[in-house]
């Protein structure tokens, strides 16, 4: 259903003159296999080759450009020698050498006699000028053919510049002329250009500032992704106010009771939380909020209140975790209170198969279940609730807005009367949480329980291996636990790997049985057996990749000690600090890197030692770094933004988010003129899952 106009745009790159199925295979590893794509793949530098300099005072090392005449190949003797093509002109001589070159192909290219204009860096050779496998070698006829500025693109090996730029100009002949979806006068007091006129001399820049993150051009498309983020948020939130929703008064009575039953008093901040949650869901409007709370804040007994509240007014209730392992701690923390209370609850994830997962399904649908805790295994099609009233997403920083979009599907009526609530323990700054999350409504939770042991945070060079081994040893002694993490490499799992296999088979040399070893590409089975047994006690030190799950609570664990922790998100940092300091005793987190570190890396660690306040550690990592960084790579469920970049572009945030707030106040169902444009926006950033909210316009 995608608009007419967009066809050529989406169609496959194949299309393009020059790419074939050999290198299309090339370009969709790598950049993607539709035309918008590449249209969308910018580059980010230029080459200057409008220096034409006398050849006689031609610098070594720079780019020039020269219209020279062929005098003379001299064949290498061996191999191992380069052929050389003397040429020449008024201004002097130059040289083109060629390593391991085709004759033919020189022959044929650069005929004895003839002139062409030659361009590409220049070198020194004992006397002589020389030009080593020219960019560029033209008959002078067709000089038009290299750009004098010339666009350099992100590539990679196998993706060569000429194949790009080929790739990218035949794209610009697809990019079509779109009705503006922004404002006039919006785009006048910015010095914006069209959608189209962007694209295009983003492709063929006239000077190299026109590449610049921040140059009007950058701006505009960024801007326009933003907007399209924003109001698909948008428009899922308003979807969810227009459509009442049901008040779940509750009666307060199991709520009560688990007050009697819980061995301590909730926090201040807890009980806030639980009040906003409850006020929501009394009005008869659908809840759509976002607990934020660090690590350890006491998030799962906020939701379940949540919960309580919601079967007491005989709805049913979900919580759904990102994992297995989440899943199955959710249960046994909240399990035994929810068994006193006489509250029928069930869990399902993906390891519940056959007859026993059906019996699970069949009580959920005929309502005998009343809370169901699971994984992304209840997106299951044939998952249906008997009258679900509430969703509840943990870490919701791993689903994206469809997953939320489906996990409400799951009420009646696609929805209807579904409130959701999302918790979450990534402490992002106010004006990503909308990028995020859109406008939803949040509550913080900016106090821990009390008796918390602060954890004693120490930043380390490698070069101390020895020491940190003794103080493991000193740790283990005492009959304690450690986490060992070894470094993110974003490029490579398998790397990621090798060092964490390394790390296990030394430390298991020393401590025997007592190190484990856990990580991403094991099975989940014998994840969570290996999880079980830290828990246990069996396994002392858990040696892992970044996998450790975000919420594993093992109270024993005193010990964090972090590999190549330079570089790790500081949100990720913390997160996985907080998997200590949650016993009794005092802990300790260990962040080792390998120098010689920078400014900004050494700051950003001392951040971690100053403070454990994560609304804090994100404000600052925001502050020095930006958000990428922030929010810990791709952990974070942030969109993929393709042309905006939130470190260079969060300035323009606020006039996007007004402005999508303005779009949907004036015309809701998006039929004006403006609104069919923006529609055109939501096609050409793929964000169109909130479309199906309209009717038809
Ligand atoms: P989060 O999900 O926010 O990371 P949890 O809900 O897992 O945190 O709570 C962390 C730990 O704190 C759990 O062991 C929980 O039993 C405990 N806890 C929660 N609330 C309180 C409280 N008010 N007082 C004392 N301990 C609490
Ligand atoms: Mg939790």
């Amino acid at each position: 259903m995608r608009p007419n106009i967009l066809t050529d745009l989406f169609s496959d790159i194949t299309r393009l003159s020059g790419v074939g199925p050999r290198t299309g295979a090339i370009f969709e590893q790598f950049i993607g296999s539709r035309i918008i794509d590449i249209a969308f793949h910018l580059p980010y530098q230029t080459i200057d080759r409008s220096a034409r300099p006398p050849l006689t005072v031609a610098a070594a090392g720079n780019i020039i450009t020269s219209e020279v005449s062929v005098l003379k190949h001299v064949k290498p003797r061996n191999r191992n020698q380069p052929y050389r093509i003397s040429c020449a002109n008024e201004t002097g001589t130059l040289d083109l050498v060629f390593f391991r070159a085709r004759e033919d192909w020189l022959k044929q290219t650069l005929p004895v006699g003839s002139l062409r204009l030659v361009s590409g860096r220049v070198e020194q050779y004992r006397d002589s000028l020389q030009m080593v496998h020219p960019d560029y070698v033209l008959p002078v006829e067709k000089a038009d053919q290299m750009p004098l500025l010339e666009p350099v693109y992100p590539l990679t090996a196998s993706l060569t510049g000429n194949m790009m730029r080929k790739a990218a100009q035949g794209a610009c002949a697809f990019i079509p002329k779109l009705d503006e979806w922004q404002q006039a006068d919006w785009l006048n007091k910015m010095k914006w250009a069209s959608w189209k006129q962007a694209l295009l001399e983003l492709h063929n820049p006239a000077s190299p500032e026109v590449l610049e993150t921040n140059s009007p051009h950058r701006e505009r498309l960024a801007y326009d992704e933003l907007l399209a983020n924003q109001v698909t948020l948008s428009l899922i939130r308003s979807n969810r106010r227009v459509l009442p929703g049901i008040p779940l008064l509750g009666t307060g009575k199991s709520v009560a009771e688990f007050h009697t039953l819980l061995p301590y008093t909730l926090t201040n901040a807890q009980q806030a939380a639980i009040a906003d949650i409850r006020q929501d869901l009394i009005e008869p409007k659908r809840m759509l909020r976002l607990v934020q709370g660090d690590v350890g804040s006491g998030k799962t007994f906020v939701a379940l209140e949540a919960m309580l509240q919601c079967t007491e007014s005989h709805k049913q209730a979900t919580l759904m975790a990102p994992t297995e392992i989440l899943a199955r701690q959710h249960a046994a923390s909240i399990g035994p209170y929810l068994d006193q209370l006489g509250i029928r609850w069930d869990i399902l994830t993906g390891r519940n198969k056959g007859k026993p997962r059906q019996a699970i399904l069949d009580k959920l649908s005929s309502g005998e279940t009343e809370i169901l805790i699971g994984t992304h295994a209840l997106f299951q099609e044939d998952v249906t609730f008997h009258d679900l009233g509430l969703a509840i997403v943990d870490e919701q920083h791993r689903f994206g807005v469809q997953q939320r979009i489906a996990l409400s599907d799951k009420g009646k009526d696609r929805g209807q009367g579904t409130n959701i609530l999302i918790l979450t323990a990534t402490p992002i700054p106010r004006t990503l949480t909308l990028v995020a999350y859109g406008d939803m409504d949040v509550s913080k939770i900016t106090e821990k329980p009390p008796g918390r042991k602060p954890i004693e945070t120490h930043v380390m060079s490698m070069d101390r291996y020895e020491e940190v081994k003794a103080s493991l040893a000193r740790l283990l002694s005492r009959g304690e636990r450690a986490y060992w993490v070894c470094p993110l490499v974003a490029e490579s799992e398998l790397i990621d790997l090798t060092t964490a296999e390394e790390r296990y088979a030394d430390l298991k040399e020393l401590y025997g049985e007592q190190v484990g070893l856990v990580h991403g590409q094991m099975p989940n089975a014998e994840k969570d057996r290996i999880m079980e047994a830290f828990k246990a006690g069996e396994i002392r030190v858990l040696v892992a990749t970044t996998v450790i799950e975000v919420g594993v609570d093992v109270p024993e664990a005193t010990g964090m000690i972090i590999e190549h922790a330079e570089r790790f998100g500081l949100a990720q940092l913390h997160q996985l600090r907080g998997r200590v300091g949650r016993g009794d005793s005092p802990s300790n987190c260990l962040l080792l890197y390998r120098g010689p570190l920078g400014e900004i890396a050494k700051a950003r660690l001392n951040i971690m030692r100053e403070t454990q306040d994560g609304f804090r550690i994100a404000e600052e990592d925001l502050r020095l770094r930006g958000s990428g960084e922030v929010l810990g790579l791709r952990q974070s469920g942030m969109p993929n933004f393709r042309l905006a970049n939130l470190d260079e572009h969060a300035h323009l945030l606020p006039a996007v988010h007004d402005d999508a707030r303005m779009i949907l106040q004036e015309d809701p169902t998006l039929t004006s003129e403006r609104g069919h444009a923006i529609r055109l926006l939501l096609n050409l950033f793929e964000r169109t899952e909130a479309l199906r909210f309209l009717k038809a316009g």
